[in-house]
């Protein structure tokens, strides 16, 4: 039953099946990274600075949809697409969208997205960024259930921002925005990561807690194809 599970560490969001979020409830199993409250400050962040609802966004690794539907469903945005390497993320996150349209594509990255067809006002994230040597002190209840691919950034914790630094000018408007989560000691590798690849005004924001949680940062136009 309930109990046995928690005690063998299961998540308890695996045994309800749900986590809240923004305020709206999602499904969650074991193909996607649970919500957690410090990704509401990426969610916010974005409803702060983009009042505008008549502009596109992407949610790149979007796993249980959490931020794309929130994004959706409180500002409203005309478009909300979201990509996901896992289908069995993917089929999680319809089910969260419900009745919300948001356009979901599995796709590893940008690989199924087309430079100069496919382009966003703004592109969300958060990718995977726990260094790898790390996972193995994580608590049982996320290192043992919760997928690796969405918690795994690699041997450094960079890798996707790497990635993300580099692919998403091709993606996005003259003027665009990026919103990045990352790990409370990441601002500053992030930071130069988006330095350069050209990206201006770029600024690390806070969470509640007072960690650094988002880095956020404007496309200027076509530095590099
Ligand atoms: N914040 C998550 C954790 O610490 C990690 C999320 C991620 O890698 N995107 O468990």
């Amino acid at each position: 039953d309930g109990l046995e599970r928690r005690s063998g560490r299961v998540p308890l969001q695996h045994i309800l099946g749900t986590q809240e979020f923004m305020g709206m409830e999602f499904f969650v199993n074991a193909h996607v990274l649970i919500p957690r409250q410090d990704t509401e400050t990426l969610v916010e962040t974005v409803l702060n600075e983009q009042k505008n609802r008549n502009i596109s966004v992407l949610d790149m690794c979007t796993g249980s949809g959490c931020i794309a539907v929130s994004l959706k469903a409180l500002g409203g945005y005309a478009r909300v697409a979201a990509a996901d390497i896992s289908p069995e993320a993917l089929e999680v996150a319809e089910k969260n969208a419900g009745t919300y349209p948001v356009e979901f594509r599995q796709s590893d990255m940008f690989a199924a997205f087309e430079p100069g067809r496919d382009m966003f006002d703004v592109i969300v994230s958060n990718p995977p960024y726990i260094p790898s040597e790390v996972i193995r002190g994580l608590e049982p209840e996320v290192r043992d259930h919760e997928p690796l691919g969405a918690l795994d950034g690699k041997e450094d914790g960079l890798y996707f921002y790497r990635r993300l630094a580099e692919e998403c000018g091709r993606h996005l408007k003259l003027g665009g925005r990026v919103y990045f989560e990352i790990g409370h000691d990441q601002g500053a590798a992030v930071t130069a990561l988006l330095e350069e690849n050209g990206y201006r005004n770029i600024q690390v924001i806070k969470d509640a807690a007072g960690m650094d949680r988002v880095v956020r940062g404007t496309w200027p136009g076509q530095i590099r194809k």
